[in-house]
């Protein structure tokens, strides 16, 4: 249970005075859904605002405040927005812009011919000068209250920096004074201030790093108190040594002989499987090297030695092909294997859920709905995680929580992850490598494009359609809205279908399952030429007769996305083609990323660069699971940090008397404050 000293922070973000339905949305998108969601977002740095007398469009850019009185309103018919024109002490004009009808409240705050003290970034609009959304429009008696320095916060559409400011001040009024869990002598030698303070003086100042570091050493500690504990309980558990006869490994007819490196990690993963230590083993090899085989192996195995397995993707996408995938490598082989998403309801769920308790089904396959509190296993003593990275520490710990004996775990991944992150997501691993392609694979030839050339490209689509091919056509990605994704996504379909007709197929995150699933199988068939997509074929999906892919706006995916989605190609023995469109303004490291992305098809160069251009984030996966893996610590930081808070951890379990001690008290807040009590959770039930 979660201590009462911490509930006041975990209320809904709705508690803080002044979130209306007009706010609820924005926060939601930044995923702040709770009080304590607010304190975490911290600020990334100053707005300096410069008085001045007189507008200057040399100063389009820059955050002024300055006198101006209204002269007239234009409110546009419809959804535009209503322009307030206001002109200096000189005359010269600017437009206060504000959108979604708020005509009535620019009136009020800016009453024709009486001066107010404005402020706010000033913008070119064509000719004309602009400020959308001022912060402050007050008249003249009261313009002191403009800070001259602000806070800026990470923000989306129908935020402001200013209102991010007050919600952080509510959320701090709200904040407990929390018991320290840092060792007395790391935190007299770093000079750190206690929680509460360290979190109202960043939010205070955004450049107090010495702050920051704490609450980011908070947030690393407990996340390797939590491993330490799993870790702890495992070895309590202990867990049981699989040994199989390969009656079913035997069975299996493959079209094609394993590769070289693929034997090699069989027999590396055997090896851990008959040790009755858990085995944790990473396995790395790039996009299309044959990883599921290595799972399907390893499951069998587990199988063989009367257990049951279990194998997790990251999308319901890839559940539903990994099944279809095992179902027709399996055939013949007596072997149950059943599959378990979000998506499956009543009976059908009910009978999985019967065959799971009972045994009668060997091998699960599913999205993290396999890890819900209803699913129980007769006997689960292997689970294999495909795509890693898109799982946090307390998703997979849920799901160890479920075997009897401490499971053996598995971790699939096509990026390579740096030491640092692995530590921080699983403590001490193993990690095996199939550095070794299917035999045949030719590299993918990739070619940057202007979008200007569009029609070409589509030309070139009608070429390789009319040859038999099929392709992928993926849509660009606009970081704020999903909405404005699917548009985009929809209107190519639109325009391809003008030319393709119904082979042009189109999938999207947005789409309920069973009409997913529809596309894709039809894809997989053949039956349609094209599928236009957004990102949600970025993992996984396998159909090797695609031998061309078009990416729009390649210059807006990551590296190691984009090298992702080009691997849905080239999974034949056919020459592949990946055309990168680009657009027009294109920054120099924009040029050199796609210049790369041209050069290499080595997934780990590439990873590299990413890593040293995006930080960790990606990698460890924050945005797509949902899940806040380290909000505060950066990747400099999580590299200084990581080791202190390891040996900490270690420090307060082994020898300062674990969580029932005073500081393990403390340090079960911080559990709890960062989310890692799953950790607790298992240490009760171990
Ligand atoms: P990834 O490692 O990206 O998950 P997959 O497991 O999806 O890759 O495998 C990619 C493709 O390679 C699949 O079509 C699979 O059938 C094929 N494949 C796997 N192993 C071999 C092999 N030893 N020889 C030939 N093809 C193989
Ligand atoms: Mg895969």
């Amino acid at each position: 249970m979660r201590p009462d000293i911490l509930n006041p922070l975990f209320a809904e973000v709705t508690a803080l005075k002044g979130i209306g339905p007009g706010l609820a949305m924005p926060l939601d998108k930044l995923g702040l859904s709770r009080v304590v969601d607010v304190l975490f977002h911290l600020p990334t740095g100053w707005i300096d605002r410069v008085a001045r007398d007189e507008l200057d469009m040399a100063d389009a850019g820059r955050t002024i405040v300055i006198t101006l009185t209204a002269r007239e309103y234009r409110s546009s018919t419809g959804r535009g927005p209503t322009r307030v024109h206001a002109a200096d002490a000189r005359g010269n004009i600017v437009s206060l812009v504000y959108f979604g009808g708020h005509s009535g409240w620019a009136k009020k705050l800016a009453p024709i011919g009486e001066p107010r003290r404005v402020s706010g970034r000033l913008e070119l609009y064509g000719q004309e000068l602009q400020i959308v959304h001022p912060d402050y429009v007050l008249p003249l008696d009261e313009a002191g209250e403009q800070p001259e320095r602000e806070a800026i916060y990470p923000l989306s559409e129908g935020l402001t920096s200013r209102r991010m400011g007050q919600l952080a001040a509510q959320a701090l009024e709200r904040a407990p004074e929390l018991p320290e869990w840092i060792e007395p002598g790391l935190l007299a030698k770093r000079g750190w201030p206690g929680w509460r303070d360290a979190m109202a003086r960043v939010h205070a100042d955004p450049s107090d790093m010495v702050a920051r570091e704490r609450l980011a050493y908070d947030e690393v500690f407990a996340n390797q108190l939590a491993l330490t504990l799993v870790r702890q309980s495992s070895r309590a558990r202990r867990g049981r040594a699989l040994t199989g006869d390969a009656r079913l490994r035997d069975a299996l007819k493959l079209p094609y002989s394993l590769t070289g490196a693929q034997v090699r990690v069989v027999s590396e993963i055997e090896g851990d499987l008959a040790q009755a230590q858990p085995m944790l083993r990473l396995l790395q090899g790039d996009v299309g090297s044959g990883k599921t085989l290595v799972a399907t192996m390893a499951l069998l195995l587990a199988v063989e030695a009367g257990a049951q397995g279990a194998l997790l993707a990251p999308t319901e996408i890839l559940a539903r092909q990994h099944y279809e995938t095992l179902r027709r490598l399996l055939a013949g082989v007596p072997v149950e294997v059943a599959i378990l998403t979000g998506r499956d309801k009543g009976k059908v769920r009910e009978a999985t859920l019967m065959g799971l308790a009972s045994g009668a089904i060997d091998i699960l396959i599913g999205t993290h709905a396999i890890f819900q509190e209803a699913v129980s296993y007769k006997d689960l003593a292997l689970v294999v995680v495909d795509e890693q990275h898109r799982f946090g520490v307390a998703q997979r710990m849920m799901l160890q929580a479920k075997a009897k004996a401490a499971p053996h775990l598995l971790a699939m991944t096509a990026t390579p992850i740096p030491r640092t992150l692995t530590l921080a997501n699983y403590g001490e691993m193993d990690v095996s490598q199939i550095d070794e392609m299917p035999p045949g694979r030719q590299p993918i030839e990739t070619r940057v494009i202007s979008e200007d050339r569009l029609s070409e490209m589509v030309d070139a689509l009608a070429r390789h359609l009319s040859d038999g091919g099929q392709a992928y056509w993926v849509c660009p990605l606009v970081e704020e809205s999903e909405k404005t994704d699917l548009a985009a996504a929809e209107a190519r379909a639109e325009t391809l279908r003008a030319r393709f007709g119904d082979r042009v197929g189109l999938v999207h995150g947005r789409m309920k399952g069973p009409e997913k699933d529809a596309v894709m199988e039809a894809f997989a068939a053949g039956r349609t030429g094209v599928l236009v997509a957004t990102t949600v074929i970025e993992v996984g999906v396998d159909v090797p007769n695609a031998t061309l892919i078009v990416i729009e706006a390649a210059d807006r995916f990551g590296l190691a996305q984009l090298h992702q989605l080009r691997g849905r190609v080239g999974r034949g023995s056919g020459r592949s083609i990946c055309l990168l469109i680009r657009g027009n303004a294109l920054s120099e490291t924009s040029r050199a990323r796609l210049a790369l992305m041209r050069e290499t098809n080595d997934g780990f160069r590439i990873a590299e660069e990413d890593l040293r251009l995006r930080g960790s984030g990606e990698l460890l996966g924050t945005k797509q699971s949902g899940e806040a893996a380290f909000r505060i610590a950066t990747p400099e930081m999580l590299n200084e940090l990581l080791p202190i808070a390891t040996d900490d951890a270690r420090l307060l379990i082994d020898r300062d008397g674990g969580l029932s001690a005073d500081r393990g008290q403390a340090a079960r807040t911080a559990l709890y404050l960062f989310e890692r009590d799953a950790g607790v959770a298992l240490l009760r039930s171990g």
